[in-house]
């Protein structure tokens, strides 16, 4: 073996930047002494080329694929995550969303203030979070600029992470400080550059005035935003006609006051009118589709080939607490179960498309992570695969991360059946309660079981930075 080399050995599967994906059963992945890529491939042709010798070869755990990034997740609901919505009650007013944030969500996010709190969820967070393979993303964390700071630091670099401007329908102890915000986002942007994002909380808690602070903050430092968009029926009406009569749409409140022109991360984005897709679309911002969260809290579903059709750059993302797990195999199952019957582009490779090369584009570290060439970071995951070894991509995706067969996606297909039938309502019309969010929340919770605690190692740049045996 050439010296300075390394290299793992196993089914390794390549999701693509031009789309597609790679997948060699007996794959290897060779990196250098500096922590990059330098060939990817089938080890039958990679081995002699570079001399690789099979003794001295580790094999994987299991199959090997690039690290996972989550752009939307908030940090400071890690520790109700799924029981974002505990207790709500049934058809509470305004909807389950604003039901939930009030009674679960706030008090949650208050508890940060205190910074030896903030430390600890944060700590927590990183350890679920790399466990579950994902190395990275977008997440927001609190309107506290100490709490948002204690997050920069003790996340990694392929974390970004947002202070959440909110100033109404929130409780009084949660809202940003108006008078510091300048002077805090100066030092956070000053210390962290682009890993800080102005976080617009949504519509229903944010003006006007104060978005447009945060549009012409991020304008001054570079910075870009995030933002919820569309996710309830009852939000958006109290959006549309109580809160911005005068603005169109739910997406013309944030075109008016320059937030879709600072490269936002778009949350939800499920009740769209065709104008609002073709605003979003006339910019730089992208969408963060949360099927889990968009299931568990009856929201809807989010109109993927609209999305794709209008060219709206796209990943998939837990939104954690909403999501029960910061597993984002178990978000990739559930994109593949909520559009099994409307639509022909969720494929298993479009999940795994969803979960590295897509938001690795849209964070801006396409050049390090997402997929495998050489150049990039030597950083993979592996995720422990039953038996045997998959024959195709399809296989190892479907069988191997997600443990799926082909009949449990078909079931998904059957206008009959209980889960698809509920599927086709919550897009139709969203849930407020009763049987259909029920027979879902089900299912949801065995899938989040069954592949949570999968990863077995995650290693970023060369170095192993998880291992579940020390784990
Ligand atoms: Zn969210």
């Amino acid at each position: 073996m050439i010296a300075g080399l390394r290299a793992t050995r196993g089914p390794l599967l390549n999701p693509l930047a031009a789309g597609g994906v790679d997948y060699w059963p007996d794959g290897v992945l060779v990196g250098d002494e500096h922590g990059r890529i330098v060939a990817v491939g089938a080890w039958d042709e990679l081995a002699p080329r570079l001399g690789l010798d099979a003794a001295a070869v580790p094999r994987s755990a299991g199959l090997i694929l690039p690290p996972l990034l989550d752009a939307h997740i908030h940090i400071p609901q890690h520790p109700i995550r799924g029981r974002f919505a505990e207790d709500i009650g049934a058809d509470p007013p305004g909807g389950r969303l604003l039901a939930s944030l009030e009674k679960n969500v706030f008090p949650a996010e208050g508890r940060c203030e205190g910074p030896a709190h903030a430390r600890h969820v944060v700590a927590d967070f990183l350890a679920d979070t790399l466990s579950s393979g994902v190395i990275g993303g977008a997440a927001y964390m609190t309107v506290h600029a100490r709490a948002t700071r204690i997050a920069l630091e003790q996340l990694p670099a392929p974390w970004s992470v947002g202070l959440v401007l909110m100033n109404g329908r929130c409780p009084e102890y949660l809202r940003t400080d108006e008078p510091g915000l300048a002077e805090d986002v100066a030092a956070l942007a000053r210390d962290f550059g682009r890993r800080l994002i102005v976080t617009d909380r949504f519509a229903v808690s944010v003006d006007t005035p104060l978005r447009k602070a945060g549009v012409a903050l991020a304008r001054r430092h570079g910075l870009r935003m995030q933002t919820h968009l569309d996710e309830q029926r009852a939000e958006k009406m109290l959006v549309e006609e109580v809160l911005y009569p005068d603005a169109g749409t739910y997406t013309g409140v944030y075109a008016r006051d320059g937030l879709l022109d600072c490269e936002p991360i778009l949350a939800h984005c499920i009740h769209m009118r065709p104008e609002e897709v073709d605003a979003i679309a006339a910019t730089d911002a992208s969408i963060a589709h949360c099927p889990v969260s968009n299931t568990l809290l009856g929201s809807g579903v989010m109109p993927l080939d609209t999305i794709r059709a209008a060219g709206i750059s796209h990943a998939l993302c837990t939104d954690v607490g909403a999501s029960p797990t910061t597993s984002l195999f178990c978000e990739m199952a559930q994109f593949l179960k909520v559009h099994a019957g409307s639509s022909s582009t969720a494929t298993p490779e479009e999940a795994l498309r969803l979960v590295t090369v897509a938001p690795a584009r849209m964070l801006g570290l396409a050049d390090r992570l997402g997929t495998f060439a050489p150049g990039l970071e030597w950083s993979f995951i592996e995720v422990v695969c039953d038996s045997p070894v998959p024959a195709t991509a399809r296989k190892a995706i479907l069988g191997g991360l997600l443990r799926m067969t082909e009949d449990d996606l078909g079931r998904w297909r059957q206008p009959d059946d209980p889960c698809a039938s509920a599927v086709a309502r919550l897009r139709d019309a969203g849930l407020d309660w009763g049987h259909d969010l029920a027979v879902l929340e089900a299912d949801v919770r065995a899938t989040a079981t069954r592949l949570e605690r999968r990863v077995r190692r995650v290693v970023r740049a060369g170095d192993v930075i998880w291992d579940s045996r020390g784990a």
